[in-house]
Parts: C-alpha cells; sequence; structure tokens
C-alpha cells in the first residue's frame, strides 16, 4: 500500500511538472509570429499536380484547355508537352518553355494551351551527391536507392553539368488526330548537345498509379542558355551530381473539358521511358 502512495504521489509530481515545463514555455514576445512571407510559402500548395492523364494522351487526347496561367498557380517547376504537340513543355523557376519540333525554344504565353503536364511547387526535403561518371539509365537506378520509400511520389530539380545529352521533341499534330503516342514516338525529333550545363526537372510515380501517370521517373531539360530542351532521352555526364529532391503525399489531377475527352476510346496501353 504504502509503494502505492508513493508511486502515486510520483505520478502526481511528473504530471505536475509538465504543467510547470509547459507554464515556462518562452516567453510571448520569443514566440514565433507568422509574417506575411511565411504565409506566401505556406499557401502553395504541397501537391505533385497534374493535367490530363496518361491513359486520355497515350489515347490522342492531343488538345487540352489547361492555360498555361493556370498551370503557373500549381507550380514553378513542370514538365508537359503543350495544344497539338505543339512542342514540348519544361518548367522553371515559373518560366514555362515551350520547344518546338525545330529545336526552337520560346516561352509559352498565359493564353496558350497544354495537352498534358506535371507540376509542383518545388520544396526542397533533401540532397543527395551521386558521383561521375554516370548515364541516365545508372542516373535513375540510382535515385529509386535514394528514395526512401517508392510508394510516394517525388520531384527533382538537378543543376547538372553534362558531357553529352539526348532530347526529344514532340511532332506537331492536327485534327482529326490519327496516329498515338506509340506512333509518333518512334518518329520524334530528337535533339543532341555535348559539353552543355542545365536543370533537369523530373518526378517520379509509383506504380500502383496505373494508367493515369506513367511509371518510374520522367525528366525533361533546359539549358542554362535556354538555346537546348526537351524530354531527356538519354544522358553522360563525368561530373559529379547534388540531385536535390521534394517528397510528394498528395496528388491532384483535373481532366480536360472537352469533346474529344468525353469521346476518347481508352484502349490503348502504352508506357515509355
Ligand atoms: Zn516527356
Amino acid at each position: 500500500m504504502k509503494n502505492r502512495i508513493v508511486l502515486f504521489g510520483l505520478l502526481v509530481s511528473l504530471l505536475l511538472g509538465c504543467v510547470e515545463k509547459s507554464k515556462n514555455n518562452k516567453p510571448v514576445e520569443e514566440q514565433k509570429v507568422t509574417t506575411a512571407s511565411d504565409l506566401e510559402s505556406t499557401s502553395k500548395p504541397d501537391v505533385f499536380y497534374q493535367y490530363s492523364i496518361w491513359f486520355a494522351f497515350v489515347n490522342k487526347v492531343f488538345d487540352g484547355d489547361l492555360k498555361v496561367s493556370e498551370l503557373k498557380t500549381k507550380g514553378d517547376i513542370g514538365l508537359g508537352s503543350f495544344d497539338y504537340l505543339d512542342g514540348e513543355l519544361v518548367m522553371l523557376d515559373g518560366v514555362p518553355y515551350r520547344i518546338r519540333e525545330n529545336g526552337e525554344i520560346t516561352v509559352g504565353q498565359d493564353e496558350d494551351e497544354i495537352v498534358y503536364s506535371d507540376a509542383t511547387f518545388f520544396k526542397e526535403d533533401g540532397v543527395f551527391k551521386i558521383s561521375g561518371p554516370m548515364d541516365y539509365t545508372s542516373f535513375q537506378k540510382r535515385l529509386n536507392t535514394e528514395m526512401e520509400s517508392e510508394h510516394y511520389f517525388y520531384a527533382y530539380r538537378v543543376p547538372i553539368k553534362l558531357d553529352y545529352i539526348k532530347l526529344g521533341g514532340v511532332p506537331k499534330v492536327e485534327k482529326p488526330f490519327t496516329d498515338g503516342l506509340d506512333l509518333l514516338l518512334p518518329i520524334r525529333p530528337v535533339f543532341e548537345a555535348e559539353n552543355i550545363s542545365g536543370t533537369l526537372v523530373g518526378f517520379y510515380c509509383p506504380e500502383y498509379v496505373g494508367n493515369i501517370n506513367a511509371f518510374g521517373h520522367h525528366f525533361h531539360f533546359i539549358s542554362d542558355d535556354r538555346k537546348w530542351g526537351g524530354h531527356v532521352m538519354d544522358f553522360k555526364t563525368s561530373h559529379d551530381i547534388n540531385v536535390p529532391w521534394d517528397q510528394k503525399t498528395s496528388y491532384a489531377f483535373d481532366l480536360p473539358k472537352n469533346e474529344t475527352f468525353e469521346n476518347v476510346k481508352l484502349d490503348s496501353e502504352f508506357q515509355y521511358n
């Protein structure tokens, strides 16, 4: 019985200690006050955003209704393609670059429309270093080993010096859309460059995403001089790479609101990398 009283007393004093401790928290004037810039950064959603679905894109839904001005509200990095495949898209620091099939690069205007896009506000969760030499395949394998879990989404914004890069564009199409990506990608324009520096913008989607997005890594590139860009097909580097990464646990997508999407036959399945 005595032991119980001692134990009870000990518990009471522990509890009182806790209360006392919370009373002794930092004085009010030292407590963090939320500033306008804090609000601005927290108000940007920590979401992996996607426009249209991969299943629609591979089944020839090549006219979207997402305006560039709307995409800018969904992220400051992104990748995708413009309407009618009139250019690959890579967004960096909120600037949406358009790489046309002849390799010309311009900045997408607010009224321009996008057919497919991944985007997010990049919020760095960490950085890891990869020692060169390295090619694109080994780079992707290394990302897989570094990620905490392959069940989350990841965004990457990687400054990189390259010995070589092979980039893919998209061939512009007109209505009626007859050929799907399975036929168009093998004839896509290809741009190759050597001794070039720039930024890789990319995303990783888990396998369970199915037909909504493409499983695995997907990267686009824009050079520092903004003269080279597109879908990354291959690269080689002898330099070390610091890889800033951002894990995403929220995912959202919008669907095209038009007749092409309403009437599309979702039958062709096609994954690429
Ligand atoms: Zn791409």
